[in-house]
């Protein structure tokens, strides 16, 4: 992966009839970047990354902690997990995962309880010994019923009951969102599963891991032959960028390529604080979450957990606490109160008049997506785009070959009427 912080491309060349230097430029280096740029690639179009930070990534980029041997994710964990066999065998192809399965424990009222909520977490909670069967019928007992929950309050007292949701999902849920649940959207808690088993792993879907050597080498293996612009902000240059490229694939913040022109989409972000420490292990778990209001993180990460057969190798460990907070040049989690959904709708219109821009990602979209869906989305936002660029090549070298055909004939007219003429000139001598 050529990378500089200098340009480095080479002067505008002649391809056909268009003068363009690259097919694509891709403004981001995280997953649906580098997926997009992989593939673009792998199908002989020439592509140049740009990249705001001086790393690639994204906010998946991890690193090895300095002395630990412990791999950090800088920007808050990612856990890999899909349903989609595809998506499984295409991140597997970049790297080999191990067997990580996502188990979550969670502070409240000073007990320690499983997370999402499951029989112990709900036989702890009320002090009772119930079945899955016995459990699943308590819960009835405790919900309110709503036909359609509006909000992420309603949503979450829909399947949990009041009393679930106010110890372990309000309180966190403000922490996070800084705002009312009541003026969130439901789909947000829909995120969390909730079982009456004693299964304690924390996303249902059927594969899941972490990459052996962390994430950074994925997207390495990903950019191995594509030219990367580090420290550079496409939007500074924009027009010059655009100038060089018939495509421009653009996985920033939606508001922000338009110049904040119908204002700001309302996003969260985190500060971390990490700290090392010489013990073997600080809380058994790589995730304890912190639900009361009062605690001002809302977890705790400790990532040697991701690695348990890594164990042995690593020294000390890293604890990392996650503050959410407002910070305009971090946008980590889209927020879509009701104002920002209006606002989105005006920013989807304007984006759907840009030519030769592909908006796409977490940030473009303002989607709250996981790695998979990103994978999944860049997968096809590219296949159509090569597929339409091979359209337009066909219909490109049919016009030509058409010119051609009539050039020809045009000037073989030409030579037979100058001919005839001159033929007719010396008869007529
Ligand atoms: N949530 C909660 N309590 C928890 C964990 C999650 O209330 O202990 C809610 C909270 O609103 C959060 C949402 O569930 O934003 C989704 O949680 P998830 O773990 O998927 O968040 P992420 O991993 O994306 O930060």
């Amino acid at each position: 992966m050529p990378v500089s912080g200098t340009s480095i491309f080479p002067r505008t060349y002649v391809e056909g009839y268009i003068y363009t230097v690259y097919d694509f430029i891709v403004v981001g280096a995280g997953f649906f970047g580098a997926v997009f740029a992989y593939e673009a690639k792998k199908a002989g179009k020439k592509v140049l990354i740009i990249e705001k930070r001086d790393h690639i990534g994204g906010n998946c980029y991890s690193y090895d902690y300095p002395e630990t041997n412990i791999n950090v994710h800088q920007y808050g964990p990612h856990i890999f997990h899909t349903s989609s066999e595809n998506i499984w065998k295409y991140i597997n192809s970049f790297a080999d995962f191990n067997n990580y399965q996502h188990r979550v424990l969670t502070t409240a009222r000073g007990k320690v309880y499983s997370l999402p909520i499951n029989l112990a977490t709900i036989n702890k909670f009320y002090d009772l010994t119930l079945t899955p069967d016995e459990a699943g019928e308590f819960l009835k007992s405790k919900i309110t019923a709503s036909s359609s929950p509006k909000n992420l309050e309603e949503k979450a007292i829909s399947l949990i009951g009041r009393e679930l949701y106010e110890t372990f999902i309000k309180g966190y849920t403000i922490k996070q969102w800084e705002c009312d649940p009541r003026d969130l959207p439901a789909e947000i808690i829909t995120r969390l599963p909730v079982r009456t088993t004693d299964n304690d792993i924390y996303y249902d879907d059927d594969y899941q891991g972490m990459p052996s050597g962390g994430y950074t080498p994925i997207f390495e293996k990903m950019l191995k032959d594509i030219p990367v612009e580090l420290k550079t902000d496409f939007l500074e240059k924009r027009d010059y960028w655009r100038s060089v490229a018939k495509t421009i694939v653009y996985t920033g913040p939606i508001d922000r390529y338009f110049n904040y022109r119908y204002g700001k989409l309302r996003w969260r972000s985190c500060r971390f604080e990490i700290e090392e420490m010489h013990l073997n292990d600080y809380q058994g778990v790589s995730i304890m979450n912190y639900a009361d209001r009062e605690v001002p993180y809302t977890r705790i990460l400790e990532p040697k957990h991701f690695y348990r057969e890594k164990a042995n190798l690593s020294r000390g460990t890293v604890v990392i606490r996650e503050y959410p907070c407002d910070d305009p040049n971090e946008p980590y989690y889209p927020v879509r109160l009701k104002a920002d959904q209006e606002m989105l709708a005006k920013y989807q219109k304007a984006q759907s008049q840009e030519r030769d821009v592909i908006f796409g990602g977490r940030l473009a979209e303002y989607k709250y997506y996981n790695m998979d869906q990103v994978i999944s989305r860049a997968l096809e936002q590219v296949e159509k785009l090569l597929k339409r660029a091979l359209n337009n090549e066909a219909e490109m070298r049919r016009r030509i070959a058409y010119n051609n055909l009539l050039s020809r004939r045009f000037f073989n007219n030409i030579s037979i009427e100058y001919f005839s003429c001159r033929l007719v000139n010396y008869h007529t001598l």
